[in-house]
C-alpha cells in the first residue's frame, strides 16, 4: 500500500461533503477531539439558546413558560428528532431520564410481557450500567430472573424459548464491534424473545433502523454523538405494537393519563408518554435541542461513509507510522463490523492517553488497557487523524508518557 502524507489527508477534507458541518460547533483551535463518543462537542448555537431560555423564557415568563414556550412538549419534540435518526416513528420515542433509568423501565416493561420466561440474555462486552440495572431489577422482582452473559459471538446461538429478553448494546463501547441488529431481531422474533437495544454508540453515529429490523425496545444517550452536553437526558423507544400493551414500574405523574387532574390513583397515559416519570429538565433539554439541530439537513448515509473513512484512515496511518510501537488494534478492520470508533490495546494505555491529551489529542481510556478514538463526522476532519497519529507516533517514540503524572488515575478516565 502506498504511503499517505499530511497533504493527502488535507486533500480529503477539501472533497468532504460534510466539511461545512464543522462550523456548527465550537471546537477549540489546535485541539484534535476524538472523544465525541463520550461527550459530544459544544454546538455553536447552545450557549446563546441556553441564555435565551434562562433570561427570556424562565426569567421573564416564569411558570407560564411551560405552556407559552412548549417546555412541556420537549420530551416528545426532541423524541421526534431522534426518531428520524433511529428509524422509528415520531410517536415511538421520548426523551427522559438517564440511559441507566431507561434500561430499568424498559426491561421491566419487557419482562412483564414474558411471564413464563426467566432469562435476560446479554453479552460480556455490554456496558456495565446496563448489566447492573438488570441485576438490580431481577433482585427487586424476586421471581428468579437471571442475567445470563455469553460472548458477543455466542448471542445468536443462545436465543431460545427460555429467554425473555435479549438486551444488547449495538456498538461495543470498548472495541466498536457492531452487532447485526437485523439478524438478532429476526432470531429473537422467531423464538418469541423480545429485544432491548442500547444505542448509546449508535444514535447519530450511523443509520439505525429500529422499525425496519423489527426491534421491540431501545434506549440511548443524549450526550455522546447527539451533542446534548454533559449529563444530557437520554431517550427511549417502544415499538408501536407494545405501546399500549406495556407499563413501566415508575408511576410518575408525567406518565399519568391526566397529570393536572391530580387524582390519587395512577392511570397510565396512552402511548409513549407513559414512559415519562417526572418533570422534564428544561435547561438540559434546551441544550439537547441544539445538539440535535446539528443533524438538521444531514444525511446519515453521509455520516456513516465519512465515519468509516476516518476509521479506515486511522487504522492505515497507525499501521504506517506506529508499527512495532506496542499498539494492538482492538477493533474490527472491516468497517461493516465496526461502529464509529477505533481502539488500540497498549500495556500502558492509560499513561499514553494522558500524554496524548497533554499534547492536545483527546481520546479516552477504558480499562484494562484500551485507548479509544471516536469519530464524529460532523466536526472531525481527515487532517485531524493525520495530526493525531503523528502525535501518537511522537509520544510512543519518546519517554514522555512514562512521566509519573501520566499514570495518576483520575476519577473519570
Ligand atoms: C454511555 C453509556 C451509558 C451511560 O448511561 P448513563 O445512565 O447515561 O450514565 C449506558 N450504556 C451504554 C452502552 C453507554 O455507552
Amino acid at each position: 500500500m502506498t504511503m499517505l502524507d499530511r497533504a493527502q489527508c488535507a486533500a480529503l477534507d477539501a472533497k468532504d461533503p460534510l466539511a461545512f458541518a464543522r462550523a456548527r460547533f465550537d471546537v477549540p483551535e489546535g485541539l484534535v477531539y476524538l472523544d465525541g463518543n463520550s461527550l459530544g462537542a459544544l454546538p455553536r448555537a447552545t450557549a446563546d439558546h441556553l441564555s435565551a431560555v434562562v433570561r427570556n423564557q424562565w426569567g421573564q415568563d416564569l411558570i407560564t413558560g411551560w405552556n407559552k414556550h412548549g417546555w412541556v412538549d420537549l420530551p416528545r419534540r426532541l423524541g421526534a428528532k431522534i426518531a428520524r435518526l433511529t428509524g422509528a416513528d415520531q410517536d415511538e420515542v421520548v426523551v427522559c431520564d438517564s440511559t441507566s433509568l431507561n434500561v430499568f423501565k424498559l426491561l421491566s416493561a419487557a419482562l412483564a410481557l414474558q411471564p413464563g420466561r426467566r432469562v435476560i440474555l446479554s453479552d460480556t462486552g455490554n456496558f456495565p450500567t446496563d448489566l447492573y440495572m438488570a441485576q438490580g431489577l431481577a433482585d427487586l422482582l424476586g421471581r428468579d430472573h437471571r442475567l445470563e452473559l455469553v460472548t458477543p459471538e455466542a448471542v445468536a446461538g443462545r436465543i431460545g424459548p427460555d429467554v425473555a429478553v435479549v438486551m444488547l448494546t449495538e456498538i461495543d463501547y470498548r472495541t466498536g464491534r457492531r452487532h447485526d441488529m437485523a439478524a438478532i431481531n429476526r432470531l429473537a422474533k422467531a423464538a418469541g424473545v423480545l429485544t432491548l437495544w442500547d444505542l448509546a454508540h449508535s444514535a447519530g453515529a450511523l443509520p439505525v433502523d429500529l422499525n425496519g429490523t423489527g426491534a421491540d425496545f431501545a434506549i440511548g444517550c443524549g450526550y455522546k454523538y447527539l451533542n446534548g452536553g454533559p449529563g444530557a437526558p437520554a431517550f427511549l423507544f417502544v415499538a408501536k405494537r407494545w405501546l399500549n400493551e406495556t407499563r413501566q414500574p415508575l408511576f410518575g405523574w408525567f406518565g399519568h393519563a391526566a397529570p393536572f387532574a391530580f387524582e390519587t390513583a395512577y392511570q397510565p397515559k396512552a402511548g409513549i408518554d407513559r414512559f415519562l416519570v417526572g418533570t422534564p429538565p428544561v435547561l438540559s433539554m434546551a441544550a439537547l435541542e441544539c445538539g440535535l439541530a446539528t443533524f438538521d439537513d444531514i444525511d446519515l448515509i453521509e455520516i456513516r461513509r465519512k465515519s468509516l473513512a476516518l476509521g479506515d484512515l486511522m487504522i492505515r496511518l497507525v499501521a504506517q507510522e506506529c508499527a512495532g510501537a506496542g499498539l494492538t488494534l482492538a477493533s474490527p478492520t472491516d468497517g461493516g463490523q465496526r461502529g464509529s470508533q477505533v481502539s488500540y490495546a497498549h500495556d500502558c494505555g492509560y499513561a499514553v492517553m494522558q500524554a496524548l491529551i497533554a499534547r492536545g489529542v483527546i481520546g479516552d481510556f477504558r480499562a484494562p488497557n484500551l485507548m479509544r478514538f471516536g469519530f464524529t463526522p460532523l466536526y472531525v476532519r481527515y487532517q485531524d487523524i493525520w495530526e493525531a497519529v503523528a502525535i501518537l507516533k511522537a509520544v510512543l517514540a519518546g519517554a514522555e508518557w512514562r512521566r509519573p503524572e501520566f499514570s495518576q488515575r483520575a476519577a473519570v478516565t
